[in-house]
């Protein structure tokens, strides 16, 4: 008999929540991790606790405060003298955060009895794993079935290595103990558009380069332009179609070498340089090729609809798999894997993931951009409200962005919405959970919401989808 019905590896998003649904299913669960945080400590929660999703909305609340007395609290009547910015305890705050919601999962563990073991693990076939613990013990456990969840890692360019000092991941980014006078970014995805904003708000003249000639090239188009422009007003400094050559670090600055159209080299010095190009699947020690399961040419395990590996009995979810790299998909996956182990017939809808990145105003969408929809040949309508119309968003002071609700032509499903605007993360929830129902533009026209609430914006896209629209 094997020690236990479930080993998962990795103690992210999409291994904790596998590990505890296996449990909650009545299978005899174990979780391994590694991650020991930078007093040596091991913690749980893995690359979104640690240092990712968490750390950074904690970051950007703190930022997004200083900037709001900064520079709007005077709007709102609120006077007062001698603002000023402690980044020591903005970071120690961060910490709490972290230290909080990473012992919270150990605490979740007991509650549901997965047995929480720390280590490095190596599969070595015959559904063994060996662990490798911190203090250099080794043991090899057996399991009926292995999840494995061992997540990605940042993506090194040879052209701007990290050093931990003056160029760093995104990592480094989050830990910075002073306002670097002038930041670089290479990268403006997700993370190059938060760190880069959480600094800039604190101060930091910041320069974003990006390879692509689009500004957020997945992202619907003009919700990507008015975000272009809402940020550059912000003072976020974005060249697209820039290649960089190089990053030479030199008395204590960086020079950053890049090639830009119509522009040719061009050179920019800087005091830090976040690089924030992606990240690549986390497989290093893991020794999954050689027990037989199939990794593609980026890296990243390859599995069926269902998660299962080229190996039976053996699961793949969340980064490790590719696909979107973010924690609700991972976790909505661990999910469904722990089910099916459990013999239930549980899918995931990925048309339906969600995705936010959280500048300010957030930019939020689900389902198809009009491009891809094109793209398909499928006809379709719009309906798009501006946040200008709504009194909340006058009440906030935050009135810049729109919604975009996009259905079909013919039969008025939800292909897609698409959201720039104060609060876009919570309100797109609506629009996933109308799509995840097969709703349709009129579903959301006809359905009440409270005023005065941004979440308005969503009912007049969906009635502008029909072009009856009542503010705007
Ligand atoms: P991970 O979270 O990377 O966890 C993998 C775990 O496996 C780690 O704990 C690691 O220690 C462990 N592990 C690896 N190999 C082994 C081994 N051999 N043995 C034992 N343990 C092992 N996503 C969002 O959805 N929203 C956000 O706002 C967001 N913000 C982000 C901000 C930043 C700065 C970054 C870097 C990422 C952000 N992400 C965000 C992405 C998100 O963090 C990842 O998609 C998510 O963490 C992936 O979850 P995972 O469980 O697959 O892997
Ligand atoms: P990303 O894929 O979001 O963006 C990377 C950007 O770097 C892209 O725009 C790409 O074109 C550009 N790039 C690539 N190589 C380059 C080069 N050599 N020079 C200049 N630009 C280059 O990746 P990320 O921002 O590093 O984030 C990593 C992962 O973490 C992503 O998959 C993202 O989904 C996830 N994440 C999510 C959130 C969120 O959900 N809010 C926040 C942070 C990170």
């Amino acid at each position: 008999m094997a020690d236990y019905n479930v080993i998962v590896i990795g103690a992210g998003p999409a291994g904790y929540v596998a590990a505890i649904r296996c449990a909650q299913l009545g299978m005899k669960t174990a979780c391994v991790d590694k991650w020991l945080n930078p007093s040596g400590k091991p913690s749980l929660g893995g690359t979104c606790l640690n240092v990712g999703c968490i750390p950074s909305k904690a970051l950007l609340d703190s930022s997004h405060h200083y900037y709001f007395l900064q520079k709007q609290a005077a709007e709102h009547g609120i006077k007062f003298g001698g603002l000023s910015i402690d980044i020591a305890a903005m970071l120690a705050r961060k910490n709490r955060i972290v230290k909080t919601l990473t012992k919270g999962i150990g605490s979740l563990f007991k509650q549901n009895k997965v047995a929480s073991l720390e280590g490095a693990a190596r599969l070595t076939g015959n559904q063994a794993v060996e662990i490798t613990a911190h203090n250099g013990n080794k043991q090899t456990l057996t399991a009926d079935k292995i999840i494995i969840a061992t997540g990605s890692i940042p993506t090194p360019i040879p052209v701007a290595t990290i050093d931990n000092k003056l160029i760093v991941d995104s990592t480094g980014a989050l830990a910075f103990d002073s306002v670097p006078k002038r930041l670089g970014v290479i990268g403006a995805g997700a993370i190059g558009l938060e760190l880069g904003s959480v600094w800039s708000r604190l101060g930091s003249q910041v320069t974003i380069l990006e390879a692509l000639p689009d500004f957020l090239a997945t992202a619907d188009r003009k919700i990507a332009t008015a975000a272009q422009r809402e940020l550059k007003k912000q003072g976020l400094d974005i060249h697209l179609g820039a290649s960089v050559t190089s990053a030479t670090v030199t008395n204590n600055e960086v020079t950053v070498s890049y090639q830009e159209p119509k522009k040719g080299e061009q050179q920019r010095v800087v005091d830090k340089l976040i690089v924030a190009v992606g990240r690549k699947p986390n497989t290093a020690g893991l020794e999954a090729a050689e027990i037989g399961i199939q990794i593609n040419d980026r890296g990243f395990i390859q599995v069926d609809e269902h998660r299962q590996t080229s190996v039976p009995g053996i699961y793949a979810i969340g980064d490790v798999i590719g696909g979107p790299m973010l924690a609700h998909k991972g976790s909505e996956e661990g999910v469904m894997v722990a089910e099916r182990l459990a013999g239930q017939k549980s899918e995931m809808s990925y048309e339906t993931v969600p995705w936010v990145i959280y500048t300010h105003p957030e930019i939020a969408w689900v389902g198809r951009t009009e491009e891809q929809l094109q793209a398909a040949g499928i006809e379709y309508k719009v309906g798009q409200f501006p946040f200008v119309a709504s009194g909340r968003a006058r009440a906030h002071g935050d009135t810049s962005g729109m919604v975009r609700l996009i259905a079909d032509a013919k039969t008025d499903s939800l292909l897609g919405v698409h959201i720039f605007g104060h609060s876009a993360s919570e309100l797109i929830a609506e629009a996933v959970v109308a799509m995840e129902f097969q709703g349709s533009a009129e579903d959301l026209a006809r359905t009440i919401h409270a005023h005065p609430t941004l979440s308005e914006a969503m009912h007049e896209a969906a009635l502008g989808v029909d072009g009856r629209m009542i503010h705007a």
